[in-house]
């Protein structure tokens, strides 16, 4: 055996924070001639499949379905509640907040931007601050980006939604749930989220390509009070369909609803609680070993505090611009694909772990253990112990 020989040969594992895994059941769901988009099958089930939805996203509000990407649910979003020179405020902590917000400027809407910074979450006094300075309530919604999957920052939305309500602010609450629906705990009505985007392909396990949006009644109201809204846009008639052409704005995206199906039923088989906690347990495998790691002062973790971490995406720093040779190693000698660095100062040092969606015990194993190969073979300083203590966590 060579030194540079590859074992990449076998399934390829893609740990990156979306995509992410698609289940064999869905693959499978999807491998089908096209249905009759005017009657039948795809059509009786739509109402369960939108109620299942909204099981996931723990409301008994309304959904939207796009066929785009997440950045197709912002726009959507947006374009439901908010009048070009509204104002809206960002509070930042990592990259996609800066991205909803860029979007919102391009669509007229003035932006005030509170930045975090890459590495850390919401200081609700800020947030207080900025909203109590908008006595006039010029403010009329907050973009809350749940779990910044730049940064792997998991902000305290029921906070959020408590200081609103302390400060008597009407803004509509709008959450990011793209990299934490299906991952990290999320109660849109028992939080007090007004507006929720999401996608298919992180938490729900789904080939990229559809997106949701999620309205309780105050953000109907405020898009009943719009001047205009966008025809493809507007989350009316795809809520509250006449016939099933409405759902789509057009064609329905035949294959992704019976991936989606069978996502849902994965889902729902398991209980969405037991999602919940069966992510929280494989992040703190995955937060141990980097923790071990870290002992070598190579590799740090961007989020010190646990209690901000994501249950779904973890963003690391190997210094010296040796998270690119950490990535290409995993990927191009054992398999393992590895998350680029995003929104950070130095990219090539950055690198995330993906651990959303259809992942179990001995694939977060087999995530740490390529890690920990790769180090090896890079000469990349670090403590030990670091699979020990993740099997431990999954033990214990
Ligand atoms: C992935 C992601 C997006 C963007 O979604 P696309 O499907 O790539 O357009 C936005 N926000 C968050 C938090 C994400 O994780």
């Amino acid at each position: 055996m060579t030194d540079n020989m590859s074992l990449a040969q076998g399934r390829n594992y893609l740990a990156i924070p979306g995509p992410s895994v698609i289940p064999d059941a869905v693959l499978q769901a999807m491998h089908r001639p096209s249905p009759n988009i005017y009657a039948g099958e795809l059509v009786e089930m739509m109402p369960d499949l939108t109620a299942d939805l909204r099981r996931v996203a723990r409301t008994r509000h309304e959904v939207a379905i796009y066929i785009a990407n997440g950045h197709g649910a912002w726009e959507a979003a947006l374009s439901n509640v908010l009048v070009p020179g509204e104002t809206v405020l960002a509070p930042a902590s990592g990259r996609f907040t800066h991205g909803w917000a860029e979007m919102a400027e391009r669509l007229g809407v003035k932006v005030e931007l509170i930045d975090f910074g890459p590495s850390d979450p919401w200081d609700m006094d800020r947030i207080a601050q900025a909203l109590r300075a908008d006595a006039d309530h010029r403010i009329k919604a907050v973009l809350a980006v749940h779990v910044d999957t730049s940064s792997s920052i998991r902000n305290d939305i029921p906070a959020l939604r408590a200081l609103l309500d302390d400060l008597n602010h009407p803004a509509l609450l709008m959450a990011d749930c793209i990299a934490s629906l299906g991952c990290d705990r999320f109660e849109m009505d028992d939080w007090g989220v007004d507006v929720m985007v999401t996608a298919c392909q992180k938490g729900l396990m789904t080939p990229a390509g559809m997106s949701f949006v999620f309205f309780n009644d105050r953000a109907k109201a405020k898009r009943a009070a719009m001047p205009r809204v966008s025809a493809y846009w507007d989350w009316l008639p795809r809520s509250e369909p006449d016939w099933f052409y409405q759902y789509f704005g057009g064609t329905a995206p035949t294959h992704h609803l019976y991936g989606l199906r069978a996502a849902l039923d994965l889902i729902h088989a398991e209980g969405i609680e037991h999602v919940w906690t069966r992510h929280a347990r494989l992040a703190r495998a995955v937060w141990a070993a980097c923790e071990k790691w870290a002992e070598g002062r190579a590799l740090h973790l961007n989020v010190g505090d646990r209690a901000h971490r994501s249950h779904a995406v973890t963003a690391l720093r190997l210094t010296g611009g040796r998270g690119t040779p950490l990535r290409s190693y995993t990927e191009r000698h054992l398999g393992l694909t590895l998350g680029i660095g995003l929104g950070m100062a130095d990219e090539e040092s950055c690198f995330r772990l993906g651990h959303m969606g259809h992942l179990n015990g001995h694939m977060v194993m087999g995530l740490l253990g390529g890690i920990e190969t790769a180090m090896a073979a890079l000469e990349i300083p670090r403590g030990s112990g670091a699979l020990e203590a993740a099997a431990a966590v999954l033990a214990g």
